[in-house]
C-alpha cells in the first residue's frame, strides 16, 4: 500500500530532479551558440512551414497566374516597410547592383546585401502546392519526373513569396522583439537575424525551391544525395552550401535550390564556386 509520508522524501527529490530538467532544458536554448546561427538563416522555417500553409491556402484562389512586380509591392503603409536594408556589414560584402540591372533576370543575385531590384518582373505560376516562376516549370517538372522513376519522391514545399508577406512576416517579429524590450532603432536589427529584410530573400524571384520537408537532416536522403548529382542537367544547384556559408552568409540549407538555366549551373559544378563567387568572376572579367 502506498505510504505518503514515506514516499514524501522520494516524491520531493523527483519533484526537484523534475524542476532541474525544465530549467535545464530553458536555459540550453537562451544560450544554445548555434541558436543565433540557425536564426539568421534567410529561409527560417517558421517562414517556410507558413508559407507552406498559406499556398495551401491560396490553391482555392481562382487567379491562378499572377504578374509580380517587386517595386509595387514595397509601397506599403509601415515604415518599417519602405526602408530598404542597406546595412553593409556582410564579411564579404559584394556589390552585384550594377549586374542585377542589366542581366537575365533568371540569373539575379539576392542575398542580405543585395534586394530584388525594384522593377523586377516575373510571371508567377501554380504548381504543384506552391508558386514557382514560370520559366523553371519545365524543366522542374522533368527533374520531380525523372527522379519518381527512380522511385524518389521529390516535392517543393516553398517556392515563390512575395515581399507583401515577407514584410508582414517582419514587421511581425519587429513587433515580437519590441515586446521583449528592445527599442524601436535595434529591434529591426534584431529581428532581421530572424526573419530576411523584405526584399532580400530569393523565394522572391520564384527561382528558388525548398525541396521536401525542409530538414536539417535532408542531406541524408537518397533524394538529396540524387539532387545533387543531377539537378545541374536541369538547371538548379545547392544555393547555400556547406563549404560556402562565409561568401552566402547563410547556413547549409539541404532543401534550398536556385535554378539559374542548365548552361550556367553545370559550368557552375565544374567550377566549385558558390554561386555570389562564380557570377563575382564574371563580373571582373
Ligand atoms: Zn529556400
Amino acid at each position: 500500500m502506498f505510504n505518503y509520508k514515506e514516499n514524501k522524501k522520494y516524491i520531493l527529490s523527483y519533484l526537484i530532479l523534475a524542476f532541474f530538467i525544465v530549467v535545464g532544458i530553458i536555459a540550453f536554448y537562451i544560450f544554445n551558440p548555434q541558436k543565433n546561427l540557425l536564426t539568421n538563416n534567410l529561409d527560417n522555417m517558421n517562414i517556410n512551414n507558413e508559407n507552406y500553409i498559406k499556398n495551401k491556402d491560396e490553391k482555392n484562389n481562382p487567379n491562378n497566374t499572377e504578374t509580380i512586380s517587386a517595386s509595387k509591392n514595397i509601397s506599403g503603409d509601415n515604415s518599417v516597410v519602405q526602408k530598404i536594408p542597406s546595412e553593409k556589414t556582410s564579411k564579404n560584402y559584394i556589390d552585384f547592383s550594377g549586374w542585377n540591372s542589366s542581366c537575365n533576370p533568371a540569373l539575379v543575385v539576392i542575398n542580405k546585401d543585395n534586394p530584388i531590384p525594384t522593377n523586377y518582373n516575373s510571371k508567377i505560376i501554380d504548381y504543384k502546392d506552391v508558386k514557382i516562376n514560370s520559366i523553371i516549370k519545365n524543366d522542374l517538372d522533368n527533374m520531380i519526373n525523372d527522379a519518381a522513376k527512380l522511385g524518389l519522391k521529390i516535392y517543393p514545399s516553398s517556392g515563390y513569396r512575395s515581399v507583401e508577406r515577407q514584410t508582414m512576416l517582419f514587421n511581425k517579429q519587429v513587433s515580437k522583439c519590441k515586446k521583449q524590450g528592445y527599442k524601436s532603432e535595434t529591434a529591426e536589427s534584431v529581428a532581421a537575424t530572424v526573419v530576411a529584410r523584405p526584399r532580400t530573400s530569393e523565394h522572391h524571384t520564384g527561382l528558388a525551391i525548398d525541396f521536401n520537408e525542409i530538414r536539417d537532416d535532408f542531406y541524408k536522403t537518397k533524394e538529396y544525395n540524387w539532387l545533387i548529382k543531377n539537378a545541374a542537367e536541369y538547371g538548379f544547384i545547392l544555393r547555400y552550401p556547406k563549404d560556402k556559408i562565409d561568401t552566402t552568409n547563410v547556413i547549409y540549407e539541404p532543401w534550398h535550390f536556385r535554378y539559374i538555366g542548365k548552361e550556367l549551373a553545370k559550368e557552375i559544378i565544374r567550377t566549385g564556386l558558390c554561386y555570389e563567387e562564380y557570377i563575382e568572376s564574371i563580373m571582373k572579367k
